[in-house]
């Protein structure tokens, strides 16, 4: 099984901690543009800007002369004509990502870095039982009521309330100062030197999920703030790819089918002592496709265990990460789409338990076995959820007015629901709940369906990333047959990540794969095991050229947007009589300035766009024929 360390694709890592506007205006001045940025191309000679830069999707376009585009890879590559392996040992540098081509060393480096955070872990556990250490221990022990068993097998430890403990102790065995702070127990000072970052703490230690350990999380006694302190993100830790409990609970975990999953520490230790030790803890991120792809490996059922009064459930809401706490039909119908997104729809069985109010998970297993096991076991799922949350404080309706508003706020909560059967249990539990009939409901969710202008099967908020391009490039990977038709028909830039193209070229030119940690071998695998319709060969090819057409019109669509506001920015700098002017002289070659040249290309552009989308507009649907 691939560990974390070798499992993070430095490609996307450098995508995720770049943000890609302010990478590019370091070279180009862009100005805001709605929610993207332009400015003037770089790689063309000209004087109104037509080089745009989109945040939303972490790439980049020219709408004039040169029509380049890409993603953050292909910008360093078009800029410092380099190859990809310099341009992504850039954009690393730039990030802080560290690359290794040589995925044994890249290994060695983390294993000396957990044993830094091994070393601190037992110093701290030495350290629990000094003398200083008297308050901690009755904190653990008496006010959290922590056993000794527990304490032994959860590492709790103590640090000295002292600048330099740790930094001592750490030089006694071996590692510098470089190595504490690289494993984020020290703390770099200005003008060099290291301090402990943990003082005056009892400590938790956070494993991986084989048990190594990879950062420590500390509660503050008394008043100091913040209450908890996590080692910060470093080359071993995480916060969005590391569970907290996950390495001692994953037996457990696959013994009862159901894995818990709670915001803190305290959380995963208090139900352990109560037997459950199925429980796991995001420490207070959003729950990610990372931590569900590490549970996936044990369990389909994941229960969201919630405090749901209202500071717990807003904590709740930042532990689920789903967007629990929307205020309108549109936000609820986002975190319905948010839980798919993250549990990649069916495959993961996603369901919430709602606790008592007031309590947390540690309280409610200890003081309260029966409920807890009750509350995990009879934990709803999340469509349900969110529609009960929604139906909360609305009363049985008490004209049709009422109850329409009521349907349209669960839509689309409903829309979300692929399953019929979970659908109509739904619809049968608003009705009931607003003292209407099941007919009516479902007739005022299909009229409010149906008059989306998006059109029937339409759902009110757009679908989270997983693009057509990617949906496209996998046919392709799939399909090697497919190679004849398209390789020629696509042209090398058409995808819009750099990667992507790299691997459509390796796809074309049938060159074979690099090793498992190549950056673009790492996307072909995983474009490999997307999850596709069943598709013979001939469907798959009907199908990757409805998904090419349907790119190249949203394409049209962005290009013709961005011309729109470029006409309109010279006309309003010339007059829309310059403009005409310009465009008359250019159509007979007679413009020649380049000013008028830029005039002109807009023109011509806004021109040829609307005649393409005009074409697009009568290319026949799939399954219907042109006869
Ligand atoms: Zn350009």
């Amino acid at each position: 099984m691939a560990t974390y360390n070798q499992s993070v694709d430095p490609v996307e890592e450098v995508k995720r901690r770049l943000e890609i506007a302010e990478y590019v205006g370091r070279t180009v001045a862009l100005q805001r543009s709605g929610r993207n940025f332009k400015g003037l191309c770089p790689f063309h000679n000209e004087k109104t800007p037509s080089f745009y830069v989109f945040p939303d999707k972490g790439t980049w376009r020219c709408f004039g002369q040169c029509g380049e585009g890409g993603d953050l890879f292909s910008f360093v590559l078009k800029r410092d004509s380099v190859d990809f392996r310099t341009a992504l040992q850039e954009l690393a540098r730039e990030a802080g990502v560290t690359l290794s081509t040589d995925s044994g060393k890249r290994r060695g480096r983390a294993d000396h870095l957990n044993s830094v955070i091994s070393a601190a872990v037992d110093f701290f556990e030495q350290r629990f039982r000094d003398d200083a250490a008297s308050e901690a221990r009755e904190y653990v022990l008496r006010t959290r009521g922590i056993g000794e068993e527990a304490v032994a097998a959860f590492h709790i430890g103590w640090a000295p309330n002292d600048w330099r403990a740790l930094r001592d102790y750490l030089s006694t065995r071996g590692y510098d100062e470089r190595d504490g702070i690289a494993a984020g127990v020290l703390i770099e000072r200005e003008g060099g030197g290291a301090y402990d970052r943990f003082r005056g703490r009892v400590t938790i230690p956070i494993a991986d999920e084989r048990g190594v350990f990879v950062g420590i999380g500390g509660r503050a006694m008394g008043s100091d703030q913040p209450k908890y302190l996590n080692s910060p993100q470093t080359e071993v830790f995480d916060k969005g790819r590391t569970l907290f409990g996950l390495h001692t609970a994953a037996d457990e975990i696959r013994k009862t089918g159901v894995a818990v999953v709670v915001e803190g520490y305290m959380d995963v230790i208090g139900p352990w002592q109560a037997g459950f030790r199925n429980v796991v803890a995001t420490m207070g991120t959003s729950l990610t496709e990372h931590h569900v792809q590490l549970l996936r490996r044990s369990t389909r059922r994941i229960v969201l265990a919630l405090d749901p009064d209202a500071a717990g459930l807003q904590a709740a809401e930042r532990a689920g990460g789903l967007l629990l706490g929307f205020d309108s039909p549109e936000a609820a119908g986002q975190a319905a789409h948010s839980a798919r997104a993250v549990t990649g729809d069916t495959d993961v069985d996603l369901r919430v338990a709602p606790l008592p109010a007031g309590k947390d998970p540690d309280e409610v297993a200890r003081a309260d076995p029966a409920l807890w096991r009750k509350a995990i076991a009879e934990a709803p799922p999340f469509a349900a959820f969110l529609v009960e949350r929604l139906l909360a404080g609305q009363e049985i309706a008490s004209s049709p007015a009422d109850a329409r508003r009521a349907i349209d706020r669960v839509r689309p909560v409903l829309l979300a629901v692929t399953d019929p059967v979970e659908r109509a249990v739904y619809v049968q539990r608003i009705a009931r709940h607003l003292g209407s009939t099941e007919q009516a409901v479902d007739e005022r969710l299909r009229a409010g369906a149906g008059s989306r202008r998006t059109g029937t099967n339409a759902v009110p908020v757009p679908r989270p990333a997983a693009s057509q391009e990617t949906y496209l490039l996998a046919s392709l990977v799939r399909n090697p047959e497919l190679r004849e038709e398209f390789g020629r028909l696509i042209p090398a830039g058409f995808f819009s990540t750099e990667v992507d193209r790299m691997v459509f070229e390796r796809w074309y030119t049938g060159r074979p794969a690099g090793d498992s940690d190549d950056p673009v071998e790492m996307r072909r695998a995983y474009l490999a095991g997307l999850r596709l319709p069943p598709f013979t060969a001939e469907q798959a090819a009907t199908d990757v050229r409805a998904k090419i057409e349907r790119i190249k019109r949203e394409r049209d669509v962005v290009h013709l947007a961005a011309m729109s506001e470029r006409m309109a920015e010279v006309e309003r700098e010339s007059g829309p009589e310059a403009v005409a002017a310009i465009a008359n002289k250019a159509w007979r070659g007679l413009a020649t300035a380049t000013d008028e040249r830029d005039v002109a290309e807009v023109v011509f552009e806004v021109q040829q766009l609307a005649q393409s989308m005009h074409r697009h507009e009568h290319i026949p649907q799939q399954g219907q024929s042109r006869s």
